[in-house]
């Protein structure tokens, strides 16, 4: 099981992991604290659905109590909601090989990862500048204001991903080090749009939430990268 695997069974169904699922976590840091992470939210969200209401306090707090505790639910089922949405969409078919497969398995790590959009981490640009060295490209303006890099689990090994703010939203870029393809890829689904392009190092992975955008932070990737060929 590769980590990517990992990520879909945990997601799938947090609390009852295969065995091979539970000896991938034991020796994936990784992967083990993405467990931990989604065993947290799950804690959580059982914690805020099940905090009764004490006596009495109900009845005179019953519109304020109620709102928040719905607002939970609703959360609850729309996040489970989305997940099995997501999941049954791209597991629905497992993984296939096929014209736009690895523009949708850029687009299923966006999705996989949400706290990638919502937060801040590691947000240095030398960092991106290392990183691109790596795929024989030298940089030469920042395409945007970098919110967000992180080293991934990806098809075979670890890429980086890395999330802009760019004037047009924001934009996600994943580098995939060592797959050769064969052409550019593009897909749409879920109401994200993805482009992936070979470069010497691998292919990077661009996702955005249109194809438009998609279009116009490649667009900015050109003027502010020289991909060495
Ligand atoms: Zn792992
Ligand atoms: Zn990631």
């Amino acid at each position: 099981m590769n980590c990517l695997e990992f990520r879909r069974a945990k997601l799938a169904d947090p609390r009852r992991l295969s065995a091979e699922a539970l000896a991938h976590a034991e020796g994936c840091p990784t992967c083990a604290a993405f467990a931990a992470e989604v065993d947290e939210t799950e804690r959580a969200l059982d914690q805020a659905l099940q905090t009764p209401v004490p006596d009495g306090l109900a009845d005179r707090i019953l519109f304020e109590s109620t709102r928040p505790r719905r607002a939970w639910r609703v959360w609850a089922l729309a996040a489970s909601l989305l997940i099995s949405v997501a999941l049954g969409f791209f597991l629905g078919g497992a993984f296939r090989a096929g014209p736009d497969a690895y523009a949708r398995l850029a687009i299923e790590h966006v999705v996989m990862e949400p706290e990638s959009l919502t937060t801040v981490r590691n947000a240095d640009a030398e960092a991106f500048r290392a990183a691109l060295q790596d795929f024989g490209g030298t940089l030469k303006e920042m395409p945007g204001k970098i919110r967000y890099i992180r080293l991934c689990p990806v098809e075979d090994g670890m890429g980086w991903h890395i999330v802009f703010d760019t004037p047009h939203g924001l934009a996600t870029l994943i580098l995939v080090p060592g797959k050769k393809l064969a052409r550019p890829e593009r897909a749409s689904t879920g109401g994200w749009n993805a482009l992936a392009r070979p470069v010497r190092g691998g292919y990077y992975a661009i996702v955005t939430a249109s194809p438009e955008t998609t279009t116009r932070f490649e667009r900015m990737l050109r003027d502010c990268i020289v991909w060495s060929t």
